[in-house]
C-alpha cells in the first residue's frame, strides 16, 4: 500500500489546488508559499545546529513545499523536485552499479536514449532496449542477479504504444525482488495515471511539461514508494546538487494547481482532433480512439488518453509541408504547454537517435506529432485542415 494514501481526502482535481498548510511554516500566513531565495540559513548554536534548514543544496522551504505537494498528488511516500526531467533520470540511474543491467523500452524519449547510451558506454551498465509493449520481451531479459532497473514509458512517444505497467511490475518483482520498476509518466501526468499504484517503485516526470504547463520553467519530479529508496535518491540529490532552485520550485507549485483543468481541456481537444484526422483516412496513433490496438489496455491503466497524438501521411515531404503550413500550431519540440504544438519527431525531438536505429524501431520518418493545447478545438481543426489543404491533401469536412 502506498504510504500517504490516507492523506488524499479529496478528488485529485481538488488536491492539486489545495496546499496543505503544514507544508511550510510561514510566520505571516502568506496565501502563496513564499520564495525563500537564499542559499544559507542562520543557525542558533556554535556547533552549526538549531535550524531545520542550513544550506539550500540540502534543503529549502520552497522546495519542500512543492515536494510535499507532489508526494500527495503522486501518492508517493516521498517526492523530490530536481532541475530537469533528465536530471530526474540521472539521479535514478545513479542507483545502478557497474555490472548491473537496465531494461528499457525501444520507443523512448530521445534524451532518455542519449543518457542511457552514455551510461552504457562510460559506466559499464548494460542497457537492453526491448519492445516494452510486449511483457514477454521484458521477461526474457530479466536476470535475478544483474537486473537493477526496468524503465518504462506508457504511452510511448511518439508512437503512442502502451506498456502493461501493472503486469510487467508484478513479473519483475516476482523474478527480480531487488530490481526497481521505474516509470517516466510525463505523457500522462499524475492527473491521468498513477504508476505507483500500478506497482512501480519510482515514478518520474519532466515537470517542464504538463505539471508546470506554460513552458516557462524546467523541472523534474521523482516520487517513490519506499522510504529506503527515497533516502538513496535524496543522498544523490544532495551530493550532486541537483535539487530545484527556490524560484522554479515556486513556479512549479503555481503551475501544478491548474493541471486538472488544463488536462481535461487538452484531452477533449485531442479527441476531437484525433477523430478529425482519422476521418481523413490518415493513420492516427491516439489511445482515445477505439482503433488503437491497445485501447482497452490503456483504459485499464489510466483514466484518460492524454493530449499527445501522432499521425502518418505516407510522405516525408508532405509532412514537412503540413507542419510548415500550420499557423496556430507552433513548430516546437516538447509538449504539455497551454498552446498547441506540431513537430516531426524524426527531425526534431528524436533526431539524436541514429537513422538506422529509428528504422529498426519502426519510427516512421513522416510521422507528425501533435501536442494539443487549451485553445478552442474548432480553431485548431480549421488550422490543421487549412495546413493539410495547403500541403496538397483533399480534406473532408465533417
Ligand atoms: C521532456 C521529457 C523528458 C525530459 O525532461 P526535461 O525536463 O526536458 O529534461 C523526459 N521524458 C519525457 C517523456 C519527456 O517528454
Amino acid at each position: 500500500m502506498v504510504g500517504s494514501t490516507e492523506k488524499t481526502r479529496y478528488h485529485l482535481a481538488t488536491e492539486l489546488v489545495y496546499i496543505d498548510g503544514d507544508a511550510v511554516k510561514d510566520n505571516y500566513n502568506a496565501a502563496s508559499v513564499p520564495i525563500y531565495q537564499t542559499a544559507t540559513f542562520k543557525q542558533s548554536s556554535a556547533d552549526g545546529s538549531g535550524g531545520e534548514y542550513d544550506y539550500s543544496r540540502s534543503g529549502n522551504p520552497t522546495r519542500t513545499a512543492v515536494e510535499v505537494h507532489m508526494a500527495k498528488i503522486m501518492k508517493a511516500e516521498r517526492a523530490f523536485v530536481v532541475s530537469t526531467g533528465m536530471t530526474a533520470l540521472d539521479v535514478i540511474l545513479r542507483l545502478v552499479k557497474t555490472g548491473q543491467e537496465v531494461i528499457a523500452g525501444d520507443d523512448l524519449y530521445g534524451g532518455t536514449n542519449r543518457l542511457l547510451t552514455y551510461v552504457s558506454q562510460y559506466n559499464g551498465v548494460k542497457v537492453h532496449n526491448v519492445d516494452t509493449t510486449d511483457p514477454k520481451r521484458v521477461e526474457e531479459k530479466l536476470d535475478p542477479v544483474k537486473t537493477r532497473l526496468v524503465l518504462l514509458e506508457s504511452p510511448t512517444n511518439p508512437l503512442i504504444k502502451i506498456a502493461d505497467i501493472r503486469s510487467i511490475a508484478a513479473r519483475v518483482h516476482e523474478i527480480c525482488p531487488s530490481a526497481l520498476v521505474v516509470v517516466d509518466n510525463t505523457m500522462m501526468s499524475p492527473y491521468l495515471q498513477n504508476t505507483l499504484e500500478l506497482g512501480a517503485d519510482i515514478e518520474y516526470h519532466s515537470g517542464t511539461k504538463y505539471l508546470s504547463g506554460h513552458h516557462d520553467l524546467m523541472a523534474g519530479v521523482i516520487g517513490c514508494r519506499e522510504q529506503s529508496v527515497g533516502d538513496q535518491l535524496y543522498f544523490v540529490i544532495n551530493a550532486s546538487g541537483s535539487g530545484l532552485g527556490p524560484f522554479d520550485s515556486w513556479l512549479l507549485l503555481r503551475g501544478v494547481k491548474t493541471l486538472g483543468i488544463r488536462m481535461e481541456k487538452q484531452q477533449s481537444n485531442a479527441m476531437e482532433i484525433a477523430e478529425f484526422l482519422e476521418a481523413q483516412g490518415l493513420k492516427v496513433h491516439y489511445p482515445g480512439l477505439a482503433s488503437h490496438p491497445q485501447y482497452e489496455l490503456h483504459r485499464s491503466l489510466s483514466s484518460g488518453a492524454g493530449a499527445v497524438l501522432s499521425f502518418e501521411t505516407g510522405d516525408v515531404g508532405l509532412s514537412e509541408r503540413i507542419v510548415e503550413s500550420a499557423k496556430l500550431w507552433g513548430i516546437s519540440v516538447s509538449f504539455g504547454c497551454v498552446n498547441s504544438l506540431i513537430s516531426m519527431p524524426c527531425k526534431m525531438s528524436h533526431a539524436s537517435i541514429p537513422a538506422e536505429i529509428r528504422k529498426q524501431r519502426h519510427l516512421p520518418e513522416d510521422l507528425i506529432r501533435l501536442c494539443v493545447g487549451i485553445e478552442h478545438h474548432e480553431d485548431l481543426i480549421n488550422d490543421l485542415a487549412r495546413a493539410l489543404e495547403t500541403a496538397g491533401v483533399q480534406v473532408k469536412r465533417g
